[in-house]
């Protein structure tokens, strides 16, 4: 095992010697790993950890990198003002076709990055403008070989520590969340499109960045180096690497252009013939290692490295400012009429009640009969189709599900929805996402660490009061199924919110777990908190519940007391009865 900050330390020693130690091609292949690290740390963050697959990289570099050559090779421009102009214009085209694409779902996006890249490819190379397919000679560099070096790498490790700074952080657990889980962390507030519209424009600024430095090292830009082959290679850099780990990124760079230069000299002359059969090697060694590493080298590397002490959270941090709750025995919840079919399925069928502030409500039901699917109703999950919903007095149907979860409705989810690789105490700071303001500027600066103070130690105190605090730090998908819904709840709780919606919390918890879970329901119940709780264990909810609600296939069979409502002909015949 090697600390993994000895690793980085000797990585940053090697990059600082380099041009002293090695000869002059190796420091100019430095130059460009450190070139293609910038381009595929972009879709580190991108694909890898927010799930968005673009093959149309090499666009955003090649934009710049005629921005740049074109103000200062035919306007006079500085390479400084090249900057700006080329990281602007980057931004502009990188937001509208976010805008036009971010939307798509499945293959269509990943094709019509495909698209724009043969678009950009073919324009560079057919305009007079841009030189044609001869490209733009005689770009100014911007200081010796030996500074560029130094100007490159450093750009390239603010960028990946940037990186490891976004990821750690509010904005950074929100992003992790878009790739599987996006549904719940737009139910906790994150606003998904947007941030994946961000995402996007930082992964082409980080390109764009790239673009601009290669016309400055190499002076000369061309199409080639931007065609559709290069994007390709940046998303193979990326997968290689590890898609999901900011050091990925330099290992896939490594890799690839080392091979790729190293198999170029050997492989002809080991078969004693010409032609590009470097490429099939190539494609064989890679497919190899996917086929042995399938999430890439980076996950190898570090069951190597041990990491320094985990986080210390202080918990002396000033406590989250507490949202104003209603008065108890105000109406909270008015549920007219809702309705939801999927197909030919009526799965709640013009279902009416009422909740007041300070209750426990239990919402119960055969399988099947639209409980999970009245919690997707409420939370904006799922559009109702007909009826009204209102919470506080405000109608909340039709709203989007951050809207509803700004307005203090927190729940938890039947299928847990947690994100596995990420630590307890991360996953339940997802859940005061909304408690917290600092975005993805200040999180790459490390400057919203006071924030952060305070959010993690809201999070640990939630999951204190799950009685998780042994596990604060351990993978989320590493704990067992009753555990994880125990996070679930913690998540939820994070949230401050006035309504908890709880669909089936006790499935898979043990008889004392169960008995902790009620005890804090009951005492959360004290503190003014509503609950709504979808429950299949009736010991549970009969001790626990104020009222019951009772459905059955989309309808409300009963409603009342629980002692009523567990009398009642009609709920023993189709539920209770079934049951027992
Ligand atoms: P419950 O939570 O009470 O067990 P659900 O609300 O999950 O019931 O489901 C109600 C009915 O709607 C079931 O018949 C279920 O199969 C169906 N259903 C739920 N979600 C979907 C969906 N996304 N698409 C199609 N049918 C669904
Ligand atoms: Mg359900």
């Amino acid at each position: 095992m090697i600390p993994a900050r000895a690793l980085l330390g000797a990585f940053m020693v090697f990059i600082a010697a380099a041009p002293f130690i090695l000869p002059e091609f190796h420091v100019a292949l430095l130059n460009y790993i450190a070139l293609a690290t910038m381009v595929s740390l972009g879709l580190v963050l991108l694909t890898g950890v927010a799930g968005v697959m673009s093959f149309g990289q090499q666009v955003f570099a090649g934009i710049a990198a005629y921005a740049t050559a074109l103000i200062t090779t035919k306007y006079g421009g500085s390479p400084w003002i090249g900057l700006l102009l080329a990281l602007a214009l980057v931004a502009v085209v990188a937001l509208f076709l976010g805008a036009i694409t971010l939307r798509l779902s499945g293959h269509y996006l990943p094709i019509s990055t495909i698209a724009w890249g043969i678009a950009i490819y073919f324009m560079f190379g057919n305009l007079e403008l841009f030189g044609k397919y001869t490209g733009l000679p005689d770009v100014p560099r911007l200081a010796g070989p030996l500074a560029t070096y130094y100007v490159i790498w450093a750009a390239t490790l603010a960028l990946l520590l940037a990186s490891a700074n976004l990821l750690d952080s509010r904005a950074g657990r929100a992003i992790r969340a878009l790739r599987f889980r996006a549904v719940m962390a737009e139910s906790f507030g994150v606003d998904v499109l947007r941030l994946k519209n961000i995402v996007f424009l930082y992964a082409a600024l980080f390109a764009g960045l790239s673009g601009w430095l290669y016309a400055h090292y190499l002076r000369f830009v061309s199409p080639s180096a931007f065609n559709v082959n290069a994007g390709i290679d940046y998303l193979f850099m990326a997968v290689i690497g590890g898609a999901s780990h900011v050091w990925g990124a330099v290992i896939g760079a490594s890799i690839l252009i080392f091979l790729k230069e190293y198999l170029k000299g050997l492989v002809p002359s080991g078969l004693g013939a010409s032609g590009n059969y470097e490429i099939v090697v190539f494609g064989v060694l890679m497919m190899l290692l996917l086929h042995r590493a399938s999430g890439g080298l980076a996950p190898v590397l570090s069951r190597w490295t041990v990491r320094r002490g985990r986080r210390r959270i202080a918990l002396e941090a000033p406590t989250l400012p507490r949202r104003a709750q209603p008065g108890p025995g105000s109406a909270l919840l008015e549920v007219k009429k809702a309705a939801k079919r999927f197909g030919g399925l009526v799965a709640v069928r013009e279902l009416s009640f009422d909740m007041r502030a300070g209750e426990i409500l239990g919402l119960i039901g055969p399988n099947g009969a639209g409980k999970s699917t009245m919690f997707n109703l409420i939370t904006g999950v799922l559009p109702a189709e007909g009826g009204e919903i209102a919470f506080r007095g405000e109608r909340i149907d039709g709203l989007p599900p951050r809207e509803i979860a700004r307005r203090g409705i927190a729940r938890t989810f039947q299928h847990v929805n947690l994100v596995g690789t990420m630590t307890v105490l991360e996953n339940v700071a997802i859940g005061a996402h909304l408690r917290g303001g600092r975005g993805t500027l200040r999180a790459m600066l490390h400057a919203e660490r006071a924030e952060e103070a305070q959010l993690l130690a809201e999070a640990a105190r939630q999951v204190e009061r799950v009685g998780l605090s042994a596990q604060l730090h351990d993978a989320a998908g590493s704990l067992p199924l009753g555990q994880q819904r125990l996070v679930e709840i913690a998540r939820a709780l994070s949230a401050d919110p006035t309504l908890l919606l709880l669909d089936e919390p006790a499935a898979g918890l043990r008889y004392a777990e169960k008995q902790a879970l009620a005890a804090l329901l009951r005492r959360l119940r004290g503190e003014g908190m509503s609950i709504l709780l979808v429950e299949h264990d009736m010991e549970f909810v009969m001790g626990l519940v104020d009222r019951l609600v009772v459905m059955d296939f989309g309808e409300k069979l009963a409603e009342g007391l629980p002692g009523a409502v567990q009398a009642n002909p009609a709920v023993v015949e189709a539920y209770l009865g079934g049951v027992e």
